[in-house]
């Protein structure tokens, strides 16, 4: 006899958390709803509608053949598919991941259990928060540490120190090969969803949690050891470099936080894995993804609209289209989104937020494409990650100065300068490049916006040693009405 209803999001499919902790197989019918709000109500990424959907699909059916009463429903929306139960009796589910989420099942009556996908319970994070003058992410990370008991002795840092970052950062590396990805095989509901979907997946992802596994002892055996040094560099010989690929499965709970920390962990104590990377890596999970889900229900709901340097540009069309920019880094980082949907931190944040913060360009709709096109992009994630660190439309409440950065800084990290038109060097002349010519014509745009902030101070006064800022002011102009057009 069925007494609950247990409404399991898309990006909570663990058995082990979340509602399906305490599931009972007499008791619970566990309600799945594949919304159209979900995959039409804007222009999704194909690759990310196909992972997030088969995934459930795959995790529905494994709970069925395991002996649970599943309901899978497809509907407008979740709401309307939880009322076509039809069924009175309450309905729990975990802490939904947006405040638009929480806020449409709670009006349904929904009941929530704590969200247990993070680390970091939500009270102990605004307690944290809330003491806090600025919020360094590095001090909530050493908190973190401690707390969880992670890569610490006696209360200290293992190896010496807490943060190993000062050795990584290295550039890519000549006559290096970087292990190959796993690719992963399609089965017959992965092409069914991919049929309605009108696409053809790429084996890039993962879609059961086996799968996910796989990719978790794929990267320890094969990418932790290097992940460190590397994990700020970006190279076209590979696009992934050392990195993880674990962020789409940590996102919708094929894998939890706890394991893949536990193995990393597990990985370095039996030896061949330096400290620079369990440290960097285990910084990635316990640290950045904990702050960023935590300051996102900290900042609160209107967040997402700040628009602190009134930028107003509409989308460059390279972010639609890959093919309508001659900047090789933009072009070929948009191609890499196309393909698989991802592409590592660094892109993100120092081609992409870069280029539509120095542009100037209207940080909704930025973050609504960030929020499209990434296989990984949950809304808490996006949301702090684009408004605050990615084009600092929040006037420095999550991070003190922009990460606005040109030619130079991507020509050290990257390959692309090299068989780009544009060279990095120059701010002025047909064959400047357009990051380094609109770096300093955002400084200068911005310059009073930034005048009281120290931290800001030398590359303001950066702009007063500039012979040639008219010149500079002439081909920003031109640079952006390009890029507006697509043909720069
Ligand atoms: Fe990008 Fe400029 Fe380098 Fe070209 S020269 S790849 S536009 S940073």
């Amino acid at each position: 006899m069925i007494e609950r209803i247990l409404y399991v999001a898309f990006d909570q499919l663990n058995l082990k958390h979340g509602v399906l902790a305490k599931a009972n197989k007499e008791k619970d019918l566990i309600v799945f709803v594949e919304s159209q709000r979900m995959t039409e109500s804007a222009l999704w990424h194909k690759e990310r509608l196909f992972f997030l959907i088969s995934s459930a699909r795959h995790f529905a059916k494994a709970l069925q053949d395991s002996g649970f009463q599943v309901s899978y429903i497809k509907s407008k929306t979740t709401v309307d598919g939880l009322k076509s139960l039809k069924l009175d009796l309450p309905i729990f589910c975990a802490e939904p991941s947006s405040f638009k989420q929480t806020a449409l099942l709670s009006k349904h009556g929904v009941k929530f259990t704590p969200n247990d996908f993070f680390l970091t319970p939500r009270p102990l994070f605004f307690d944290w928060a809330t003491k806090q003058k600025s919020f360094v992410m590095e001090n909530f990370y050493r908190l973190q540490r401690q707390r969880l008991g992670i890569l610490v002795t006696d209360n200290k840092p293992e190896g010496g120190q807490w943060n190993f970052d000062k050795d990584n950062r290295l550039g890519p590396p000549k006559n290096y090969e970087f292990p190959e990805p796993l690719s992963f095989q399609r089965d017959e509901i992965d092409l069914e969803v991919a049929k309605e979907l009108s696409m053809q997946p790429s084996s890039t992802w993962a879609t059961t949690r086996a799968d996910a596994l796989k990719a978790l002892t794929h990267f320890v055996s094969k990418n932790l050891a290097g992940f460190g040094p590397y994990e700020d560099a970006s190279t076209n010989q590979s696009w992934t470099l050392h990195h993880s690929l674990l962020s789409p499965y940590l996102n919708n709970g094929l894998l939890h936080a706890s394991e893949v920390v536990d193995a990393a962990v597990a990985a370095y104590r039996n030896g061949g894995i330096p400290i620079q990377s369990a440290e960097a890596f285990v910084r990635q999970v316990i640290g950045w993804r904990e702050y960023i889900n935590g300051m996102y229900w900290f900042l609160g709901e209107e967040y997402r609209e700040l628009n602190g340097l009134n930028a107003n540009r509409k989308l460059l069309p390279v972010f639609v289209d890959s093919k309508k920019s001659k900047m090789n880094c933009v072009s070929s980082v948009v191609a890499d989104v196309e393909q698989r949907a991802w592409t590592h931190h660094i892109p993100r944040l120092m081609i992409l937020s870069n280029l539509a913060l120095i542009t100037g360009t209207n940080p909704q709709e930025f973050l609504d494409w960030m929020r499209q096109n990434f296989i990984d992009a949950a809304e808490w994630v996006m949301v702090p990650n684009v408004i605050g660190m990615g084009v600092h439309a929040d006037s420095g409440r999550l991070m003190t100065k922009p990460y606005a950065a040109g030619g130079a800084y991507i020509n050290r990290m990257t390959q692309y300068c090299k068989s780009c038109v544009y060279d990095p060097k120059l701010r002025v002349g047909d064959n400047a490049c357009p990051f380094t010519t609109l770096y300093w014509d955002f400084l200068d745009r911005n310059a009073e916006v930034f005048r009281s902030n120290h931290r800001m101070a030398q590359q303001i006064n950066g702009i007063k040693r500039l012979s040639d800022l008219p010149e500079l002011r002439v081909r920003a102009k031109e640079v952006l009405s390009g890029l507006d057009k697509g043909t720069i």
